[in-house]
């Protein structure tokens, strides 16, 4: 009995051991034209999100190839030529045959000290994440972009608040060239990009942003916290969207309102801003535990 116990307990550590082994790579590419600085943010960043949001395995599946590679430069031209000729802006991007994450930064984020020098790896990693969860459905014929965009966009602003105690997000949200009234009266458009990427509809992902945070806001009435409700829309509507064909359907399970009721509550909105921001002391780390 005691020896079987004795191989019980060794096998639970080996099992342990491999599940923290089974952390998902991502492989740093940093162009040698960026600061110290950043290379050293850009790593405390990507632990910190490794951490709090790790990423599925099944990532690998839809990369083609395991684990992922990040590209990062300082604004030039044709950054890597030896991986791909011209790279230019920040995304998560394919060739049909792998895709890795490109992170450019404009010598003039890095001169000013904006803080989207930071916010933009959050940005695309939590595409990463979406991705995993979701299966692999965030293009816009299978996710609205409102959600998928301003998600991340939330998402950033929420990270470079909490680490940095820069606050872009209210500021971004009162400036009415950034996003256009048609996010109240036509929000279907925001459901794919080409039909909201007119100047001033949702520059900076703002108009985006502002249906997440009604949604949030609508979805705390349901006496739920806001921790909650943020966990929601970052992460357990990516869950569900797996299981659907139709992202309505996976809408209308997570939130308990079809995308049309919804749609019918944020008519009702002004663009008003204050009481839709996100608490000053809430923490990433309260919403995805
Ligand atoms: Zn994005």
């Amino acid at each position: 009995m005691r020896r079987v116990f004795i191989i019980f307990i060794a096998l639970l550590i080996s099992l342990n051991t491999a599940v923290a082994n089974e952390k998902f790579e991502f492989r740093y590419n940093i162009h040698e034209n960026l600061p110290k600085k950043w290379v050293t943010e850009f790593k405390n960043i990507m632990d910190v999100l490794q951490e709090v949001l790790p990423i599925q395995d099944n990532m690998n599946d839809y990369l083609k190839s395991p684990g992922m590679d990040i590209y990062a430069w300082k604004s030039t031209k044709n950054p890597f030529p030896e991986v791909k000729n011209n790279m230019k802006g920040s995304c998560i991007c394919g060739d049909g045959s792998t895709r890795w994450m490109q992170i450019e930064i404009p010598s003039k984020e890095l001169a000013k000290k904006y803080i989207h020098r930071y916010s933009v790896i959050a940005h695309e990693y939590f595409h990463v994440y979406q991705i995993s969860l979701s299966e692999n459905k965030l293009s816009d014929r299978d996710s609205p972009k409102w959600l998928t965009e301003g998600g991340a966009k939330v998402f950033e602003e929420m990270y470079v608040k909490q680490y940095y105690g820069k606050d872009s997000l209210k500021n971004d949200l009162q400036r009415k060239e950034m996003w256009s009234k048609k996010v109240l009266k036509e929000p279907s458009l925001y459901e794919k990009h080409k039909t909201s990427n007119k100047r001033g509809m949702d520059g900076n992902y703002t108009g985006s942003a502002f249906m997440v945070l009604v949604l949030v806001n609508e979805l705390k009435k349901n006496n739920i916290s806001e921790q909650q409700a943020f966990q929601l829309v970052f992460k357990d509507f990516w869950i569900e969207r797996a299981k659907h064909r139709k992202w309505e359907k996976a809408f209308e399970q997570t939130f308990k309102m079809s995308a049309g009721e919804f749609y019918e509550r944020l008519s009702k909105y002004k663009r008003v801003v204050k009481k839709i921001l996100p608490s000053k002391n809430l923490k990433i780390q309260d919403i995805f535990s």
